[in-house]
């Protein structure tokens, strides 16, 4: 549906991004991962017809779109980063004036705003003034404008950043229900939140595409590089760290201090088993006075992909 191939980006002397080759198949749903600056939202312009690519070919069904730009923001949504919000509208005038940008027909025009209204769930605020909603109502109202005249892709930039878990679990829900009827690329720099939702991942690291896999790849991945923050008391921080060291070996475990505070001692463990070094940990735990405060899976981040790949 989309082909990139060789996409370089130039800002004067600054190489945005550097020679991008990927693809986007009908009905997926993939994330585009990257640190700030990475290159996401120059990326996004290009593919949205909103940026000149400097060097490189980007077709959307076979269509050039350096060269048919107009034709080919009609099929696509996008959500930039900030949505061009109007705040002083409502959020039904805001709609009825984007779908009037996008030429829908005032015949269509009722029925599709109560389709996009219905599917981001803002039938409840629509007479609400934009400036007074949630950030997570503005990024749905973002949402809204982009799936007008239900377009066959969705691009949204940083859908989710800014938002608190409760609004972030809303948005992905509500990414979800489109992901039946339209193919969605999305850029995010925190790899636990988009996990969740795509099914294809991208990663750029300073401009270049370092990776690219599907979800049960990066699955995989995760699980080798996930560690273990295991928080200890009841002894000092070098006796725990000799008694932990003496379970890492036995577990095929490795080790690093990560902290100390009144609750006790933080080490970060990294394991091919977790099982096991769990194990060996409780059960010599209850005659040696140390104590275990708290056991909990640490997010594997983007940079320790990049550490990997790059
Ligand atoms: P962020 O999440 O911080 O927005 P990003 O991954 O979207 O990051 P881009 O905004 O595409 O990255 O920026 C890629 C690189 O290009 C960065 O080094 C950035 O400083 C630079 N850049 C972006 N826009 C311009 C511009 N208009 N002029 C000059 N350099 C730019």
């Amino acid at each position: 549906m989309i082909k990139v191939r060789n996409l370089s980006k130039f800002y004067g002397e600054k190489l945005a991004i550097d020679r991008l080759n990927f693809e986007l198949k009908e009905g997926e749903i993939v994330g585009l991962l990257g640190l700030n600056g990475a290159g996401k939202t120059t990326t996004i312009r290009i593919l949205t017809g909103y940026l000149m690519a400097t060097d490189g070919l980007c077709e959307l069904n076979g269509l050039n779109t350096f060269e048919h730009p107009l034709d080919v923001k009609k099929k696509i949504g996008y959500l930039p980063e900030t949505p061009p919000l109007y705040p002083e509208l409502t959020v039904i005038e805001y709609l009825t004036f984007a779908a009037r940008i996008k030429q829908i027909s005032e015949e269509d025009l009722s029925s599709e705003l109560n389709r996009v209204l219905g599917l981001t769930d803002l039938n409840q605020v629509k007479e609400k003034v934009i400036e007074t909603l949630s950030l997570g109502f503005r990024k749905r109202v973002g949402i809204a404008q982009a799936i007008l005249g239900n377009p066959e892709i969705i691009i949204m930039d940083e859908p989710i950043s800014g938002l608190d878990p409760k609004q972030i679990v809303e948005i992905r829900n509500l990414i979800h229900g489109l992901k039946e009827k339209h193919t969605i690329l999305l850029s995010s720099h925190i790899l636990p939140e988009v996990y969740k939702t795509c099914n294809r991942f991208l990663f750029l690291h300073k401009g270049r595409l370092v990776y690219q896999c599907d979800r049960q790849e990066l699955e995989r991945e995760m699980e080798n590089l996930s560690g273990l923050e295991v928080t200890l008391s009841g002894k000092s921080r070098s006796e725990t760290e000799i008694y932990l060291n003496g379970i890492a070996s036995k577990s095929g475990a490795t080790l690093k201090f990560v902290g100390e505070d009144s609750v006790g001692s933080t080490f970060l463990v990294n394991t091919s088993s977790e099982r096991k070094f769990k194990e060996e940990l409780y059960s010599g735990i209850s005659s040696s006075g140390i104590l275990p405060e708290f056991i909990r899976k640490q997010d594997v981040t983007l940079e320790q992909i990049f550490m990997n790949k790059v």
